[in-house]
């Protein structure tokens, strides 16, 4: 797998004065047009009047189909053919509990470039702990006041609908299965967690998190970091066949432990791929250890 020990990848960018589409109805063009300017000197141009929901919705409405890479791809195509451009960018979010510390609530970003002109998906992700995702369920407003206060409210909206609507007698009304998005005030909160509870057979509200970027600081910072990551990836190298897109698959092995000599959970470095010719090697970090602690051995530490 790996065919290299180390290499210094040539910064590039064949995206110089290009254009790329990006479908989105939520604002995130603002998170991700600079980093691609910096970068590549690739310019994001929004179709107007596209709806991305049909992809799914965070909310759940609308359920979503496939991995999130695939979705992204989709999301960026649908760009694509709205402006007939061969390039477009899109990025997904998921949010959930954290996959190595599950009481931690984490984000899962990623963002891709499609180019069709080129046969190219180039893609970046990563989860993080910054996130104000959260579900309340609740009979009245009154109930809400820690969580309002861990979620960010009012800078970060909310979303409220009925928290039970599963008997066959909702299904003949779908219509009154309303759920409101991007509450951003006191007043309307209230309003939509009254009208939720009364549209609910148990009584309750669901309020959740607005996780569309332009209702979400947070996420929306984001975003930002992970276009920095995206476009740097783009601009590297592989330093084999010389397609964009160089950079780290995945975690090398495990340093080993000082007491044992075991694998411990201290990474020696990062893979480095290339997505066209598989081309990939071992940055080993610096300072480079030699060993880890037993703190860090899954024998030592059992
Ligand atoms: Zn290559
Ligand atoms: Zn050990």
């Amino acid at each position: 797998m790996t065919n290299g020990a180390r290499v210094f990848p040539v910064t590039s960018s064949i995206y110089r004065g290009a254009k790329a589409a990006m479908a989105t109805m939520h604002g995130k063009e603002a998170a991700i047009a600079p980093a691609m300017e910096a970068h590549l000197g690739l310019e994001i141009v929004t179709p107007a009047g596209l709806d991305t929901d049909i992809l799914g919705t965070f909310s759940g409405e609308i359920p979503r189909i496939g991995t999130m890479l695939e979705v992204a791809v989709r999301k960026a195509r649908i760009g694509m053919r709205a402006t007939g451009l061969g390039v477009g960018i899109a990025s997904e979010g998921s949010f959930g509990p954290h996959p190595v510390v599950p009481f931690l609530r984490a984000g899962m970003e990623l963002m891709v470039l499609v180019d069709d002109e080129r046969s190219l998906i180039i893609s970046e992700s990563f989860v993080t702990d910054q996130t104000n995702h959260d579900v309340a369920v609740v009979v009245d407003v009154s109930e809400l006041g820690e969580f309002l206060a861990r979620v960010m409210f009012p800078s970060h909206a909310l979303v409220v609908g009925p928290n039970q609507t599963d008997s066959p007698w909702w299904r003949l009304h779908p219509q009154l299965k309303v759920i409101r998005k991007g509450i951003r005030a006191h007043g309307e909160l209230a309003d939509a967690v009254s009208y939720a509870t009364r549209r609910s057979e148990d009584g309750r509200a669901r309020v959740m998190t607005d996780m569309r970027a332009h209702m979400n600081p947070t996420r929306m910072q984001s975003i930002t970091d992970l276009a920095a990551l995206l476009a740097q990836r783009v601009a590297t190298e592989c330093p084999h066949c010389r397609a964009p897109g160089f950079g780290r698959f995945a975690v090398s092995s495990g340093i080993p432990c000082i007491s044992c000599g075991e694998e411990s959970i201290i990474p020696r470095g990062e893979l480095w791929r290339c997505a066209v010719c598989n081309y990939a090697c071992e940055e080993v970090k610096l300072p480079k250890l030699e060993f880890a602690q037993p703190a860090d051995c899954p024998r030592c530490n059992a």
